[in-house]
């Protein structure tokens, strides 16, 4: 079985990604329990920061890793909160705070079109000089009302017209199936034989 580093800490960001790795034959290690630390992701992009977990957790472990670097991107705001998703609402991080704050500047607008994105990098070794990049997106609103208890994040006020629920309200597989994380996993492992 081919081990897997996952370069996060994020349980329930863990528990998506293993989901979709675990039926393909994949020994997935969370980097915590390798004793390694969160990588600094001091980057403007998606791409850039889950290349440096990546690299950081494939240097630090010696195994292939796996970082998905991921957030929300409202169209009224100009894309905000973006790559700072996980601390809109300064440290410690927290998911409370950040969904309050995102409600208080979408207050006096009225288009709430929203986008997650997920990018995913596999990095073979620190090293790898081409590492396997995946992006997804998932389109939906931002609502007023929280609903659902399911997910994490913003998902209780990320609205998906084509269900009528917000990410909160769908079952694990059901958002794994649509969702940004699930877009990006899917087109990342068309390319995994390659590993
Ligand atoms: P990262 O761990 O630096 O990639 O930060 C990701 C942040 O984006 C999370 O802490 C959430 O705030 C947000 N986010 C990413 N994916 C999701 C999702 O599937 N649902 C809800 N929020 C998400």
């Amino acid at each position: 079985m081919k081990k897997l580093v996952l370069a996060s800490n994020n349980a329930k960001k863990m528990k998506e990604l293993n989901a979709l790795l675990a039926p393909l034959g994949f020994e997935v290690i969370p980097q915590g329990q390798l004793g390694i630390p969160e990588a600094e992701e001091p980057h403007g992009t998606f791409v850039e920061n889950a290349l440096a977990k990546a690299r950081h957790a494939a240097r630090l472990s010696g195994l292939p890793a796996l970082a998905d670097d991921s957030g929300l991107c409202v169209k009224a705001l100009g894309g905000a909160p973006g790559v700072i998703s996980a601390r809109y609402a300064g440290e410690p991080k927290s998911d409370a705070r950040n969904n309050e704050k995102l409600l208080a500047e979408l207050a006096t607008q009225s288009d709430r079109q929203a986008h997650f994105v997920s990018c995913l990098v596999l990095c073979r070794s620190a090293d790898d000089p081409q590492p396997i990049i995946a992006e997804g997106e998932w389109h939906g609103e931002i609502v007023d009302q929280y609903r659902g208890d399911g997910g994490f994040g913003y998902d209780p006020l990320f609205f998906v017209p084509e269900f009528g629920k917000t990410a909160a309200e769908l079952d694990a597989d059901t958002k794994n199936a649509v969702s940004h994380r699930g877009r990006a996993m899917q087109k990342l492992i068309e390319r995994l034989p390659s590993l």
